[in-house]
């Protein structure tokens, strides 16, 4: 039966959660403070990744952890004022990653992942977007022999266990592979099934001019004006207020700034991460991973995007400059990088759950209320596939996956 929805957020999860409840006949709105897309939906590195078929573990080796620790390489940066608040969920994160708990997480992670591809395809076709695809894979590159050949292992497993697909390349394939590369490398990993996308925010508001087109309406308004009415809930909006009988929370990092109020404490923390642009330069032929260094350089439309690792701080704390100055040097020293687009490196934050999954599903103690964010590294890859997850869990159809390892009430004790 169709119901008025109310699905608050539009970036990549909420926007395609509400092209899913348009499509089954709903009638919806899409409630964002901004434009679609402009927030971490944006500024990600634009890899729809079929490759990423286990989460990133938060590190056990202890070589690994005291390199993080003392700040040594500039993938992972930390602001020390905020570990006593992020202990409670980093512990948890620690465990999940363990052997006991992380086996289970990644083959449910793979079968989400497995449906990404398949699910951005025919958005990209309806919403007439294929001029931002590139359907080359990326690369991981490679400076140390010795992490290449660890890497190279785990690319033979992630094959055998859920046939990823890889290429090795040595040093000299590399090169002449890709004419851009300054320095000469140990080699590379080429993963050619993932998409690459050239401006991720604008495939966002393709995505929602074509739930426009679908009959769905698109305001702004302030998510945490969200009551409960009646048997439903309201917003207001720049319109006036709007009814809905159901609502999505689909705010990613801001998820928390909604829930706490009414009395949710979800174990949620982010990892920030920054990018910049520069111009002017040799352009690589597809993304590539500094595997050694832990930044993405990915050939975008306002110019080579350098993207950062994992930052863990307070959402809205000040930028640290250290990390987004050492990408750009290690950058630098891979590809010339003439001009930078913006005066200051863009900041988002990645919405993360400390067992790596995200939160689709119901709300455990309010009716017509739904949540689907949590979605962490892979949120632009998994938009479709969890859109239409949560989708035909308001519609009560058998469900793209068994949503039994998201659903929201594994966090509410
Ligand atoms: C540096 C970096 C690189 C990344 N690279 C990749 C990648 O290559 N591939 C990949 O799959 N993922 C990547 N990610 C992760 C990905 O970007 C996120 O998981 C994803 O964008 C989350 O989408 P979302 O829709 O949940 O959140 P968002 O895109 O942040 O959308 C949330 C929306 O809520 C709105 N909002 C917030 N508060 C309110 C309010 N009070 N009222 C109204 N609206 C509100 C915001 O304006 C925003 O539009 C990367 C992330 C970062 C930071």
């Amino acid at each position: 039966m169709s119901a008025t929805v109310l699905v608050l957020g539009a970036g990549m999860v909420g926007t395609c959660t509400a092209i899913h409840l348009a499509m089954r006949g709903h009638s919806v709105v899409l409630a964002d403070r901004r434009a679609p897309g402009e927030e971490t939906s944006y500024g990600n590195a634009g890899l729809i990744q079929q490759e990423a078929v286990e989460p990133y573990a938060f590190p056990r080796e202890a070589a690994k952890l005291l390199r993080v620790a003392f700040k040594r390489g500039i993938d992972v940066n930390y602001h020390a004022a905020a570990l006593p608040g992020l202990a409670g969920p980093l512990a948890r994160y620690w465990q999940a990653s363990g052997p006991a708990h992380y086996p289970a997480i990644a083959q449910a992670y793979a079968r989400f992942i497995a449906q990404a591809i398949p699910e951005h395809a025919p958005l990209i076709a309806a919403a007439g977007a294929d001029d931002l695809v590139q359907r080359t894979g990326y690369r991981w590159v490679f400076r140390e022999q010795a992490t290449m050949d660890e890497a190279l292992a785990r690319a033979e497993r992630l094959h055998r266990d859920y046939g990823v697909q890889h290429l090795a390349m040595d040093a000299g394939a590399l090169a002449a592979a890709e004419p851009a590369l300054k320095l000469r490398l140990a080699g590379a990993i080429h993963w050619p099934q993932p998409w690459a996308v050239a401006d991720p925010g604008a495939l966002v508001a393709r995505y929602a001019a074509h739930f426009a087109r679908l009959g769905g309406r698109i305001v702004q308004a302030d998510a945490t004006t969200l009551r409960a009415q009646g048997s439903g809930w309201a917003v207001q909006t720049s319109d006036g207020q709007l009814d809905a009988e159901h609502a999505v929370v689909a705010l990613g990092p801001w998820a928390d700034t909604l829930l706490r109020p009414l009395g949710y404490r979800l174990p949620l923390f982010v990892k920030r991460g920054y990018h910049r642009h520069y111009q002017g330069g040799p352009v690589p032929t597809m993304p590539w991973l500094d595997a050694d260094r832990g930044l993405v350089v990915a050939p975008m439309q306002r110019g080579v995007r350098v993207t950062t690792g994992a930052e863990f701080a307070p959402r809205d704390a000040a930028a640290t400059p250290r990390q987004m100055a050492g990408a750009e040097a290690a950058a630098r020293e891979l590809l010339d990088l003439p001009q930078p687009v913006e005066a200051e490196p863009w900041r988002g934050a990645r919405p993360c759950t400390p067992d790596m999954l995200p939160v689709v599903g119901p709300a455990p103690r309010h009716r017509g209320l739904w949540f689907n964010f949590g979605h962490a590294h892979q949120g632009f890859t998994l938009g479709p596939a969890s859109g239409r997850l949560l989708a035909e869990l308001i519609a009560g159809e058998a469900p793209l996956v068994d949503p039994a390892p998201y659903a929201p009430a594994r966090f509410d004790a």
